[in-house]
């Protein structure tokens, strides 16, 4: 119900300037110079919602998954990017010029404003800059905090150039109803920046962590533990994800994303699971005890808190073992009675973290490069793993979370739902977005 408002919102949003504009724009024009019009009305509409669309809202990601979040804001900032490059040119050959007195709706001529036609183009040259730096950002040398900061500053400069050219030039926003849906929508996109990087920080400064240990589970893997220092931890479910920032000032967008490894039910210290990978986690092994710390979170959907299936099938690849095993853990420690498996892919037998704990019947190891004297399974999760560990009673009914590198995760979604799994009872968090 709730995903369901939701989408109804968003297309309510982007709806609401046409709307309005129908209703108090005046005058019929040329059919053309209307659709001209309702592409740039849309692309603005679209830009300006993407700024919930950014991953940092929990009533919007939490909701419909922080992967879809992040798939909508991408696809939507490219939709954005088609209809503002179409905008100018259906306005044809439509006569232009300075106010005329017997066309004051300007039903008829187009304004040539100054400040308001150089904002629009100023707009019309930096937003393909800005979409093509953001699709191609891994191909440019600059840090993930460089660009994160890049891609804030422009879009904020985006919109508000915007404002500019709708209000001065947009023949719709003479409309008061009209020009107050640009200011109110304008207002709330900055006031979200305003959130992730001044008030969110403020709130998390007075929830300030330590860092208590940083052990070695695997190479290149590191099991890392915060206490909470002076309040009572996070309110999380066992599978969900937080944004962790050690180190730095609260305000820094040094900052990354990672799953918890720890259950709820063991208390207020978590626990993360964090292989090396980029500038920061390279260097997480010499972080020291003691170091301060702040999480932003929790975000996520992969959780089986609420779920009522008889049964859980827990799918990790490398680290992506991290989440699942939180909710094995939180499993174990509440005497969860519903059953569960889990299978465990990793290249290599050193690779296996927390072996001993995921010993058992009910855990199956999988090793793509295994050693001489291994004798549990080889090679990767496929459809002939998937039908010797489950029957058909269990992908009827059971739920199935997934975690890995994005190609086992795609394979094995293929080959849970070739077995009949429905997509409903397919959970997954994605390591990368893009
Ligand atoms: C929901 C989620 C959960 C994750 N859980 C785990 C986990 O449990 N264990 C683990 O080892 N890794 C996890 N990751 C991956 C982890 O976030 C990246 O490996 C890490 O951020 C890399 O940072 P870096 O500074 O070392 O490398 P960089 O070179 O700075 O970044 C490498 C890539 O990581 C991503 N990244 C970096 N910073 C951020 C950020 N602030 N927000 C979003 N993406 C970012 C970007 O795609 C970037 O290109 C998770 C990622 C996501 C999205």
């Amino acid at each position: 119900m709730k995903l369901f408002a939701l989408f109804a919102l968003y297309g309510l949003l982007l709806v609401l300037p046409l709307a309005l504009s129908a209703v108090y724009g005046g005058p019929p024009r040329p059919v053309m110079h209307d659709i001209a019009s309702g592409l740039g009305m849309v692309a603005f509409a679209v830009i300006l919602v993407e700024f919930v669309l950014s991953g940092r809202f929990k009533t919007v990601s939490n909701q419909i998954g922080m992967d879809v979040t992040m798939r909508l804001h991408q696809g939507m900032g490219r939709a954005a990017l088609g209809f503002a490059l179409l905008h100018p040119f259906l306005y044809g050959g439509a006569p232009a010029g300075g106010p005329r007195p017997w066309d004051a709706t300007r039903q008829l001529t187009l304004s040539t404003d100054m400040l308001g036609l150089s904002a629009g183009i100023a707009a019309f040259i930096l937003l393909p800059t800005f979409v093509i730096f953001a699709i191609y950002r891994k191909q440019t040398p600059q840090t993930y905090e460089h660009w994160r900061w890049l891609h804030g500053l422009g879009a904020a400069l985006i919109v508000m150039m915007l404002l500019v050219h709708t209000i001065r030039v947009g023949r719709y926003a003479d409309a008061l109803p009209v020009a107050w849906y640009w200011y109110l929508m304008t207002t709330a996109a900055v006031a979200t920046l305003v959130h992730v990087y001044l008030l969110a920080p403020l709130r998390e400064r007075k929830r300030p962590w330590r860092l208590q240990g940083v052990v070695p589970v695997a190479p290149r893997q590191w099991s890392v533990t915060l206490a909470p220092d002076g309040h009572a931890g996070l309110d999380y479910k066992a599978g969900q994800f937080a944004w962790l920032n050690v180190g730095h000032s609260a305000f820094s967008l040094h900052e990354n994303p990672f799953s918890i490894a720890s259950a709820p039910a063991a208390g207020p210290e978590v626990s993360f699971l964090i292989k090396e990978f980029g500038d920061f986690t390279r260097t997480v092994g010499q972080i020291a005890p003691g170091t301060r710390a702040y999480i932003d979170g929790p975000f996520g959907t992969l959780t089986i808190t609420g779920r009522s299936e008889p049964g859980v099938a827990l799918i990790a690849g490398g680290v992506g073992v991290a989440p699942l095993l939180g909710i094995l853990r939180e499993m174990r420690m509440t005497d969860d009675p519903r059953e569960v498996r889990m299978i465990y892919g990793a290249s290599k037998a050193a690779d296996v973290v927390f072996k001993d704990e995921l010993s058992g019947e009910n855990t199956t190891i999988i090793l793509s490069d295994p050693p001489d004297d291994w004798d549990g399974e080889t090679g990767i999760i496929d459809a002939t793993l998937l039908g010797r560990l489950f029957t058909q009673e269990q992908c009827d009914t059971w739920v199935f979370l997934l975690c890995g590198p994005p190609a086992m995760m795609d394979s094995v979604e293929h080959d849970l739902i070739a077995r009949g799994v429905s997509a409903r009872r397919i959970l997954s968090e994605r390591f990368d977005y893009d």
